[in-house]
């Protein structure tokens, strides 16, 4: 008997009905003789809700009880499948993350997944039970409850099906698949059958929204293939998996955009060793992850301007901790600045083909966009323009790299 970990999301258990309908697909899958673990989120709003209450509270919550508090939702949703589908004659079993011993480290709201229990989850399975697991939730080795960061009950999934080594791990959200961008903003939006992990991997931390990235690493690590799927209708899919020549044709499969991302820039901070190392090091201390940097040395080559970009939410953090690092670094200001986004192309045939990036600056210029920071990797090109113009550049790319066709026709124009 095969082994299936499914993972659904909060819009898939947003209501009772919507919690029946999820029942009858896992109800479908077990009778046809499937080990089947279930991974859920909490129902749709309710983390943002619980995230809401602690911040009318608190300031700044205290991590500890905001992990107590926010692993809640899940509690409830999987107690609810699991009442469902009981009396749907399929005999199942609520499980939080003490019971099948998720441990986890402590970094309390963003913790990582060390080990799973597999025995406890296989002997569910040889008393033919549905397991029905809380995602996004943890425990460390002192018992603490942790979780996985906003999106992670998809790493919960994917490292579930990693232990059981299941044949797929499967994600059901309210999208049919992977696209190739963002069906909201650009119309000729197509989806793809299939995409490699790293190029999911970008995608997915460009700003993609479909799978939570660090999901990705783990699959891609303990190469668990994962099929994304609409809890809603049957067809479509995406497959994610490890990259094949196929994929390597399509040049670019991808165009992202993130605007949760804010540059903070130095203005004339000293040009002199260890200057560098003395701000990153003081936002690593605090957890703060830096995106792109750039520095430019001015004209009187003794000081240079130093910009960089961090996510909206580590924003005031990050500039309140530059401020008081400037008190004896000595910059000339420092400025702030939320009002940019990150566009990305995304494609593993980029490795093999010149000219990829000037296609893509060329039609940013040609609708008038702006550029103010460029980053680049084997297999993906970003960009930091003006927020107003994400829709536009989107669009502008998706048809310059004619991505509504499959296959592409990269520099056959
Ligand atoms: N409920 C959590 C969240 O909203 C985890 C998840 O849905 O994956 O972020
Ligand atoms: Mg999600």
């Amino acid at each position: 008997m095969g082994i299936v970990v499914q993972k659904y999301g909060g819009t898939s258990v947003a209501n009772l009905d919507k919690i029946k309908n999820v029942a009858q697909k896992v109800a479908h899958r077990y009778r046809q003789g499937e080990n089947v673990a279930v991974v859920l989120s909490a129902m749709a709003g309710e983390t943002d809700r619980l995230i809401n209450l602690a911040h009318e509270l608190s300031h700044t919550p205290h991590l500890r009880e905001m992990d107590v508090l926010i692993s809640t939702g899940e509690q409830v949703s999987v107690a609810l499948l699991a009442m469902m589908l009981n009396d749907m004659g399929v005999p199942a079993r609520s499980l939080l993350a003490h019971q099948i011993a998720i441990k986890t480290d402590t970094s309390h709201t963003k913790a990582r997944i060390l080990d799973i229990d597999a025995d406890v989850l296989n002997k569910i399975f040889a008393a033919h039970e549905v397991a029905v697991v809380a995602g996004f939730q943890g425990i460390t080795k002192d018992r603490d409850i942790t979780t996985l960061g906003r999106g992670g009950s998809d790493t919960s999934a994917v490292a579930l099906a990693a232990v059981l080594k299941a044949d797929i791990c499967e994600i059901y959200t309210d999208v049919d698949g992977v696209y190739t961008s963002d069906p909201n903003i650009c119309i000729k939006a197509r989806r793809l059958d299939k995409i490699s992990y790293d190029e999911m991997l970008e995608m997915a931390s460009l700003g993609a929204k479909v799978l939570q990235t660090r999901s990705v690493e783990f699959a891609k690590k303990h190469n668990v293939p994962i099929l994304v799927k609409s809890t809603f209708t049957d067809d479509g899919g995406t497959l994610v998996t490890m990259e094949d020549s196929e994929m390597e044709k399509e040049v670019v499969s991808g165009i992202t955009y993130d605007k949760n991302e804010a540059k903070i820039t130095l203005l004339g901070v000293p040009d002199k060793p260890g200057v560098a190392a003395t701000l990153f090091s003081a936002l690593s201390n605090k957890n703060i992850n830096v995106d792109m940097i750039i520095q430019n040395i001015s004209t009187d080559g003794m000081s240079a301007d130093m910009s960089f970009t961090v996510t909206m939410t580590d924003f005031e953090k990050a500039l309140s901790i530059i401020g008081e690092i400037n008190k004896t670094l000595g910059a000339r200001d420092v400025l702030g600045d939320t009002s940019i986004a990150k566009i990305s192309i995304v494609g593993a045939g980029m490795r093999s083909h010149a000219g990829v990036a000037a296609k893509m600056f060329e039609a940013l210029s040609s609708v008038g966009i702006n550029i103010m920071m460029i980053s680049t990797s084997e297999i993906k090109i970003s960009c930091v323009v003006d927020e107003k113009f994400i829709e536009l550049g989107v669009r502008v790319l998706h048809d310059s790299f004619e991505l509504e066709k499959p296959g592409g026709n990269f520099g056959e124009n």
